[in-house]
Protein backbone atom coordinates (compact mmCIF):
# COMPACT_ATOMS: atom_id res chain seq x y z
CA UNK A 1 0.00 0.00 0.00
CA UNK A 2 1.48 3.37 -1.04
CA UNK A 3 0.69 6.38 0.97
CA UNK A 4 -0.10 9.67 -1.07
CA UNK A 5 -0.37 13.08 0.49
CA UNK A 6 -0.25 15.31 -1.92
CA UNK A 7 -3.67 16.06 -4.48
CA UNK A 8 -1.33 16.02 -7.61
CA UNK A 9 0.94 13.07 -7.29
CA UNK A 10 -2.66 11.82 -6.78
CA UNK A 11 -3.98 12.87 -9.92
CA UNK A 12 -1.24 11.58 -11.05
CA UNK A 13 -0.92 8.15 -10.33
CA UNK A 14 -4.45 7.86 -11.34
CA UNK A 15 -4.29 9.22 -14.67
CA UNK A 16 -1.82 6.52 -15.82
CA UNK A 17 -3.96 3.39 -13.93
CA UNK A 18 -6.85 4.87 -16.11
CA UNK A 19 -4.57 4.98 -19.15
CA UNK A 20 -3.82 1.71 -18.61
CA UNK A 21 -7.23 0.33 -18.29
CA UNK A 22 -7.12 0.18 -14.16
CA UNK A 23 -10.93 0.23 -13.20
CA UNK A 24 -11.02 2.54 -10.08
CA UNK A 25 -12.48 2.47 -6.49
CA UNK A 26 -12.51 4.96 -3.81
CA UNK A 27 -13.90 5.23 -0.13
CA UNK A 28 -13.76 8.64 1.21
CA UNK A 29 -13.32 8.31 5.18
CA UNK A 30 -12.35 10.21 7.94
CA UNK A 31 -10.16 7.64 9.51
CA UNK A 32 -10.26 6.05 12.92
CA UNK A 33 -11.41 3.30 10.61
CA UNK A 34 -13.71 -0.26 11.76
CA UNK A 35 -14.70 -2.87 10.32
CA UNK A 36 -18.16 -0.60 8.96
CA UNK A 37 -14.95 1.34 6.80
CA UNK A 38 -13.48 -2.19 5.77
CA UNK A 39 -16.12 -3.78 4.73
CA UNK A 40 -16.32 -0.80 1.80
CA UNK A 41 -12.47 -1.00 1.24
CA UNK A 42 -13.46 -4.83 0.65
CA UNK A 43 -16.45 -3.68 -1.51
CA UNK A 44 -14.01 -1.39 -3.81
CA UNK A 45 -11.33 -4.69 -3.72
CA UNK A 46 -14.41 -6.94 -5.57
CA UNK A 47 -15.35 -3.74 -7.89
CA UNK A 48 -12.04 -2.49 -9.49
CA UNK A 49 -8.52 -3.41 -9.53
CA UNK A 50 -7.16 -0.13 -8.09
CA UNK A 51 -9.06 0.84 -4.09
CA UNK A 52 -7.79 3.91 -2.83
CA UNK A 53 -8.68 5.02 0.73
CA UNK A 54 -9.12 8.35 1.27
CA UNK A 55 -8.06 9.76 5.25
CA UNK A 56 -9.26 13.46 5.62
CA UNK A 57 -10.74 14.95 8.48
CA UNK A 58 -12.85 17.51 6.69
CA UNK A 59 -13.37 20.51 8.90
CA UNK A 60 -15.89 21.89 6.53
CA UNK A 61 -18.64 19.14 7.40
CA UNK A 62 -18.14 19.91 11.47
CA UNK A 63 -20.94 22.72 12.73
CA UNK A 64 -18.81 25.45 15.15
CA UNK A 65 -19.98 23.56 18.26
CA UNK A 66 -19.02 19.91 17.07
CA UNK A 67 -16.04 17.39 17.56
CA UNK A 68 -13.78 18.64 14.88
CA UNK A 69 -11.05 19.41 17.40
CA UNK A 70 -11.23 16.16 19.28
CA UNK A 71 -12.31 13.76 16.29
CA UNK A 72 -10.47 10.33 17.20
CA UNK A 73 -7.43 10.12 14.75
CA UNK A 74 -4.59 7.55 15.07
CA UNK A 75 -2.70 7.14 11.85
CA UNK A 76 -0.86 3.98 12.32
CA UNK A 77 -3.79 1.43 13.02
CA UNK A 78 -5.62 3.29 9.70
CA UNK A 79 -2.69 2.81 8.32
CA UNK A 80 -2.72 -1.22 8.84
CA UNK A 81 -6.49 -1.68 9.06
CA UNK A 82 -6.36 0.32 5.44
CA UNK A 83 -3.74 -2.41 4.14
CA UNK A 84 -5.13 -5.57 5.98
CA UNK A 85 -8.65 -4.78 3.92
CA UNK A 86 -6.75 -4.65 0.65
CA UNK A 87 -6.37 -0.84 -0.13
CA UNK A 88 -3.49 0.24 -3.14
CA UNK A 89 -3.35 3.88 -2.05
CA UNK A 90 -4.04 5.64 1.04
CA UNK A 91 -4.44 9.65 0.29
CA UNK A 92 -3.74 11.24 3.74
CA UNK A 93 -3.93 15.02 2.60
CA UNK A 94 -3.33 17.89 4.93
CA UNK A 95 -5.73 20.69 5.19
CA UNK A 96 -3.60 23.48 3.73
CA UNK A 97 -3.72 21.11 0.13
CA UNK A 98 -7.47 20.56 0.15
CA UNK A 99 -8.38 23.74 1.24
CA UNK A 100 -5.43 26.37 -0.35
CA UNK A 101 -5.04 29.46 0.35
CA UNK A 102 -8.11 31.70 -0.99
CA UNK A 103 -9.97 29.27 -1.58
CA UNK A 104 -13.62 29.91 -2.29
CA UNK A 105 -15.83 27.68 -3.65
CA UNK A 106 -18.48 25.19 -1.22
CA UNK A 107 -21.01 23.37 -3.51
CA UNK A 108 -24.61 23.95 -1.70
CA UNK A 109 -27.29 21.32 -2.57
CA UNK A 110 -31.23 22.13 -1.81
CA UNK A 111 -34.00 19.84 -1.14
CA UNK A 112 -32.64 16.79 -0.10
CA UNK A 113 -30.69 18.68 2.82
CA UNK A 114 -33.62 20.27 4.00
CA UNK A 115 -34.58 17.83 6.75
CA UNK A 116 -33.12 15.70 9.65
CA UNK A 117 -29.11 15.64 9.52
CA UNK A 118 -29.68 18.37 7.14
CA UNK A 119 -31.61 20.75 9.70
CA UNK A 120 -29.98 19.66 12.63
CA UNK A 121 -26.31 20.37 11.19
CA UNK A 122 -26.38 23.57 9.74
CA UNK A 123 -23.78 23.85 6.61
CA UNK A 124 -22.93 20.09 7.50
CA UNK A 125 -24.07 18.52 3.78
CA UNK A 126 -22.28 21.75 1.74
CA UNK A 127 -18.84 20.31 3.71
CA UNK A 128 -19.87 16.98 2.55
CA UNK A 129 -20.68 18.00 -1.10
CA UNK A 130 -17.48 20.02 -1.32
CA UNK A 131 -15.04 17.70 -0.08
CA UNK A 132 -16.43 14.65 -2.30
CA UNK A 133 -16.27 16.53 -5.27
CA UNK A 134 -12.75 17.29 -4.10
CA UNK A 135 -11.64 13.80 -3.97
CA UNK A 136 -13.61 12.45 -6.78
CA UNK A 137 -11.66 15.21 -9.47
CA UNK A 138 -8.45 13.92 -7.35
CA UNK A 139 -9.13 9.97 -7.70
CA UNK A 140 -11.13 10.01 -10.77
CA UNK A 141 -12.83 6.58 -9.56
CA UNK A 142 -15.12 4.62 -11.72
CA UNK A 143 -16.22 3.29 -8.32
CA UNK A 144 -17.30 5.30 -4.90
CA UNK A 145 -18.52 3.45 -1.87
CA UNK A 146 -20.45 4.70 0.67
CA UNK A 147 -22.30 3.02 3.79
CA UNK A 148 -25.80 3.13 4.35
CA UNK A 149 -25.02 4.28 8.33
CA UNK A 150 -25.04 7.64 6.68
CA UNK A 151 -28.02 7.20 4.94
CA UNK A 152 -29.23 11.36 3.95
CA UNK A 153 -25.37 11.55 2.95
CA UNK A 154 -25.72 8.97 0.42
CA UNK A 155 -28.85 10.66 -1.14
CA UNK A 156 -26.85 13.62 -1.19
CA UNK A 157 -23.84 12.65 -3.11
CA UNK A 158 -26.12 10.72 -5.61
CA UNK A 159 -27.34 14.20 -6.50
CA UNK A 160 -24.37 15.73 -6.13
CA UNK A 161 -23.15 13.14 -8.66
CA UNK A 162 -25.92 13.32 -11.05
CA UNK A 163 -25.87 17.26 -11.25
CA UNK A 164 -22.06 17.73 -11.55
CA UNK A 165 -21.93 15.05 -14.21
CA UNK A 166 -19.52 12.84 -12.21
CA UNK A 167 -18.88 10.04 -14.35
CA UNK A 168 -18.93 7.44 -11.59
CA UNK A 169 -21.16 4.60 -10.01
CA UNK A 170 -22.24 5.31 -6.25
CA UNK A 171 -22.31 1.98 -4.23
CA UNK A 172 -23.88 1.59 -1.52
CA UNK A 173 -23.22 -0.83 1.55
CA UNK A 174 -24.63 -1.98 4.58
CA UNK A 175 -24.07 -1.06 7.90
CA UNK A 176 -21.83 -3.08 10.04
CA UNK A 177 -23.39 -3.58 13.72
CA UNK A 178 -21.52 -4.97 16.87
CA UNK A 179 -23.35 -7.91 17.98
CA UNK A 180 -26.30 -6.48 19.97
CA UNK A 181 -26.73 -4.58 17.08
CA UNK A 182 -25.09 -1.13 17.35
CA UNK A 183 -24.19 0.35 14.43
CA UNK A 184 -20.04 0.51 14.25
CA UNK A 185 -18.89 4.43 14.66
CA UNK A 186 -15.70 5.79 15.44
CA UNK A 187 -17.78 8.30 17.71
CA UNK A 188 -18.59 5.01 19.44
CA UNK A 189 -15.01 5.58 21.50
CA UNK A 190 -16.75 8.79 23.32
CA UNK A 191 -19.39 6.25 24.94
CA UNK A 192 -18.87 5.84 28.62
CA UNK A 193 -19.55 1.68 29.88
CA UNK A 194 -23.36 2.59 30.59
CA UNK A 195 -24.19 5.00 27.32
CA UNK A 196 -22.73 2.19 25.22
CA UNK A 197 -24.98 -0.31 26.98
CA UNK A 198 -28.19 2.17 26.25
CA UNK A 199 -26.86 2.96 23.22
CA UNK A 200 -28.36 -0.40 21.97
CA UNK A 201 -31.60 1.06 22.10
CA UNK A 202 -31.37 2.76 18.44
CA UNK A 203 -31.19 -0.65 17.01
CA UNK A 204 -33.57 -1.86 19.15
CA UNK A 205 -35.98 0.88 18.42
CA UNK A 206 -35.95 0.58 14.50
CA UNK A 207 -36.19 -3.12 14.46
CA UNK A 208 -39.60 -2.60 16.54
CA UNK A 209 -40.91 -0.26 13.70
CA UNK A 210 -39.23 -2.62 10.96
CA UNK A 211 -41.51 -5.13 12.79
CA UNK A 212 -45.19 -3.48 12.51
CA UNK A 213 -44.46 -2.42 8.94
CA UNK A 214 -44.37 -6.37 8.09
CA UNK A 215 -47.56 -6.66 10.20
CA UNK A 216 -49.24 -4.40 7.87
CA UNK A 217 -48.76 -1.05 9.82
CA UNK A 218 -47.72 2.03 7.42
CA UNK A 219 -48.97 4.90 9.04
CA UNK A 220 -46.00 7.41 9.03
CA UNK A 221 -46.91 9.22 12.53
CA UNK A 222 -47.39 5.50 14.02
CA UNK A 223 -44.29 4.64 12.98
CA UNK A 224 -43.15 7.64 14.09
CA UNK A 225 -44.58 7.41 17.95
CA UNK A 226 -43.22 2.87 18.07
CA UNK A 227 -39.52 4.81 17.45
CA UNK A 228 -40.35 7.59 19.88
CA UNK A 229 -41.58 5.66 22.44
CA UNK A 230 -38.88 2.48 22.39
CA UNK A 231 -36.24 5.28 22.47
CA UNK A 232 -38.59 7.16 25.34
CA UNK A 233 -37.80 4.18 27.58
CA UNK A 234 -33.90 5.30 28.31
CA UNK A 235 -34.72 8.96 29.80
CA UNK A 236 -31.00 9.90 29.40
CA UNK A 237 -31.12 9.61 26.14
CA UNK A 238 -32.37 13.18 24.20
CA UNK A 239 -34.10 11.99 20.58
CA UNK A 240 -32.98 14.82 17.79
CA UNK A 241 -35.22 13.49 15.31
CA UNK A 242 -36.42 9.67 14.85
CA UNK A 243 -38.74 9.56 11.86
CA UNK A 244 -40.01 7.44 8.69
CA UNK A 245 -39.63 9.34 5.36
CA UNK A 246 -39.87 8.07 1.48
CA UNK A 247 -36.35 6.08 0.67
CA UNK A 248 -35.40 8.27 -2.43
CA UNK A 249 -37.25 11.87 -1.56
CA UNK A 250 -37.39 11.95 2.20
CA UNK A 251 -40.82 13.09 1.46
CA UNK A 252 -43.24 12.19 4.39
CA UNK A 253 -46.84 10.95 3.28
CA UNK A 254 -49.26 10.02 5.58
CA UNK A 255 -49.66 6.78 4.73
CA UNK A 256 -46.75 4.69 2.49
CA UNK A 257 -47.82 2.61 -0.15
CA UNK A 258 -47.18 -1.47 -0.50
CA UNK A 259 -44.27 -1.58 -2.50
CA UNK A 260 -42.65 1.36 -1.41
CA UNK A 261 -39.39 2.29 0.10
CA UNK A 262 -38.85 3.42 3.60
CA UNK A 263 -36.29 4.82 5.56
CA UNK A 264 -36.73 4.75 9.29
CA UNK A 265 -33.62 7.47 10.66
CA UNK A 266 -32.75 8.40 13.88
CA UNK A 267 -30.51 10.68 15.41
CA UNK A 268 -30.33 11.05 19.71
CA UNK A 269 -27.76 12.78 21.98
CA UNK A 270 -26.26 9.70 23.90
CA UNK A 271 -24.70 12.41 26.90
CA UNK A 272 -22.68 14.20 24.59
CA UNK A 273 -22.04 12.10 21.78
CA UNK A 274 -24.90 12.28 18.82
CA UNK A 275 -25.38 9.03 17.37
CA UNK A 276 -27.02 8.15 14.19
CA UNK A 277 -28.41 4.90 13.04
CA UNK A 278 -31.60 4.07 9.66
CA UNK A 279 -32.88 1.09 8.57
CA UNK A 280 -34.20 0.38 4.84
CA UNK A 281 -37.70 -1.31 4.68
CA UNK A 282 -40.34 -2.29 1.79
CA UNK A 283 -43.63 -2.07 2.40
CA UNK A 284 -45.08 -5.60 2.04
CA UNK A 285 -48.09 -6.26 -0.76
CA UNK A 286 -49.17 -8.68 1.91
CA UNK A 287 -48.69 -7.82 5.61
CA UNK A 288 -47.72 -11.25 7.86
CA UNK A 289 -51.07 -10.05 9.84
CA UNK A 290 -53.33 -10.47 7.13
CA UNK A 291 -51.83 -14.34 6.58
CA UNK A 292 -52.89 -14.65 10.07
CA UNK A 293 -56.58 -13.97 9.69
CA UNK A 294 -56.46 -16.78 6.84
CA UNK A 295 -54.53 -19.38 8.46
P1 LIG B 1 -16.75 8.43 8.22
O1 LIG B 1 -15.32 8.06 8.44
O2 LIG B 1 -17.58 8.38 9.45
O3 LIG B 1 -16.91 9.71 7.42
O4 LIG B 1 -17.35 7.29 7.30
C1 LIG B 1 -16.75 6.96 6.07
C2 LIG B 1 -17.64 6.01 5.34
O5 LIG B 1 -17.84 4.83 6.11
C3 LIG B 1 -19.05 6.59 5.07
O6 LIG B 1 -19.46 6.21 3.78
C4 LIG B 1 -19.87 5.93 6.14
O7 LIG B 1 -21.24 5.82 5.81
C5 LIG B 1 -19.22 4.57 6.22
N1 LIG B 1 -19.53 3.92 7.50
C6 LIG B 1 -19.43 4.44 8.74
N2 LIG B 1 -19.86 3.56 9.66
C7 LIG B 1 -20.26 2.47 8.99
C8 LIG B 1 -20.81 1.20 9.38
N3 LIG B 1 -21.05 0.89 10.65
N4 LIG B 1 -21.09 0.30 8.40
C9 LIG B 1 -20.86 0.59 7.09
N5 LIG B 1 -20.33 1.76 6.67
C10 LIG B 1 -20.04 2.68 7.60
Amino acid sequence: MRVISKPNEMQTNVESLRNEGKKIAVIPTMGYLHEGHTSLIRKGRELADIVITTLFVNPTQFGPNEDFEKYPRDFARDFQLAEEAGTDFLFNPVTEDIYQDGYNTLISISGITDKFEGASRQGHFDGVATIVAKIFNITKPHYAIFGQKDYQQTLVIKQLVRDFFFDLSVVVAPTVRESDGLALSSRNVYLSPDERTKAVILFKALDEAEIAIQKGENRRKILNAILHNAIRSIPEIKIDYACAADADTLEEPDVFLPGEHVILMIAVFNGITRLIDNALVTIPQDPQVKKHYFV
